[in-house]
């Protein structure tokens, strides 16, 4: 795909990443706004995104996001980043209207993509390094590349994660080489936490639970407890790779209760468990080793369900697949619903 190609002629351009926005549907929304800002001046070009967290405030650009989506007018071009539609939230309809819907994504949930023209990798690091490598040919700037790289070191937990490749430190030297302060970057936005954060990071860890001979742990935090200490969604990032740290752990669940018996699930697993395959069949999707989807019912019962999906695939009952491919199976199963 040619990204200049393709919004040829366009005079709106939109772009928009996932609800719940983390640092890679940030960045390479963010890298891609600035990028088509510089490369077509004439153009308007707007970026659509729930409210980032105040540690994105770093990037350049930032104050430009519409996250009240009063936007009318219908878009020539509209970009959908690190998701399929359906995860698009307010943005969607605008994603749905436009002239041309481009989705540019790694999930392998949405290997087929979702738009007219699709650019979809599930091998990529992630969808900064998937902006980067559309910009190839290209000069960029700073603010661009600072976009880009703060991307790939949230999705890559600073290039560890086994879905770093040659490609995305090959991306990250060209990035650096750019000139911005990487190394407060990654401290600023990856390392460092609130106290609140904190604490209630200590609280999910000394309140979760191993299982399975240790090769399971999770962690439940209720809305009373969220409540209490004050946070939201954006306070809770990094408590399930911490959980996926402790030594013999194969896989990973973190949930937190969004209403009255409905919990956001986060997979993550270090070898052996396909996650987005479990995620998928409770209608949620990601990736093999992170994964996440919302479920209904008690935490007792999610963490049920969730847990003989795992244990099958450990004890090698089941072969995962990702996808659909899992679904349409034991209804009885399910004592909790998915959404
Ligand atoms: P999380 O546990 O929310 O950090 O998500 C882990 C990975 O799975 C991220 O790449 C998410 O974008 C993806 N993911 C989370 N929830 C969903 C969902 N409902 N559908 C598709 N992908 C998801
Ligand atoms: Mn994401
Ligand atoms: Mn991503």
């Amino acid at each position: 795909m040619n990204l200049l190609e393709e919004c040829k002629g366009a005079e709106r351009i939109g772009i928009s990443g996932h609800i719940r926005p983390d640092g890679d549907c940030i960045g390479s929304c963010m890298g891609l706004y600035l990028y088509l800002k510089k490369e077509l001046p004439q153009t308007q070009i707007r970026v659509f995104l729930e409210k980032p967290a105040e540690i994105y405030r770093c990037l350049s650009g930032i104050e430009d996001v519409d996250s009240t989506y009063g936007e009318q007018k219908k878009f020539d071009v509209f970009f959908a980043l690190d998701a399929a539609a359906d995860r698009l939230g307010e943005a969607q309809a605008y994603f749905e209207a436009a002239g041309k819907r481009i989705n540019i994504d790694h999930h392998i949930s949405n290997a087929r993509g979702c738009g007219d023209v699709n650019y979809v990798d599930p091998q990529a690091s992630s969808t900064s390094e998937l902006v980067y490598r559309l910009t190839a040919g290209r000069p960029l700037d700073g603010e661009i590349a600072k976009a880009l790289y703060l991307g790939m070191v949230h999705d890559t937990g600073c290039f560890q994660y086994s879905c770093t490749g040659p490609e995305t430190l090959r991306a990250a030297a060209e990035l650096i080489s750019y000139g911005f302060d990487f190394s407060r970057l990654i401290e600023e936005t990856f390392y460092e936490k609130t106290y609140l954060q904190t604490q209630i990071l200590g609280r999910a860890l000394l309140e979760s639970i191993r299982f399975m001979d240790g090769r399971c742990v999770v962690s439940v935090l209720s809305r009373k407890t969220l409540d209490f200490y004050g946070v939201g969604p954006q306070d809770l990032e990094g408590i399930v790779s911490q959980l996926r740290s402790i030594k013999g752990v194969e896989c990973a669940i973190f949930l937190y209760e969004t209403r009255g018996q409905e919990y956001k699930v986060s997979l993550r697993s270090t070898q052996k468990v396909d996650v987005a395959a479990i995620a998928s069949y409770f209608g949620g999707g990601g990736h093999a080793r992170a994964a996440g989807c919302t479920m209904l019912g008690t935490a007792y019962d999610v963490i049920n369900n969730l847990s003989l999906h795992i244990e099958r695939q450990l004890d090698g009952e089941e072969k995962p697949k990702t996808g659909s491919a899992l679904a349409g199976g034991d209804d009885e199963e399910r004592r909790a619903e998915c959404i």
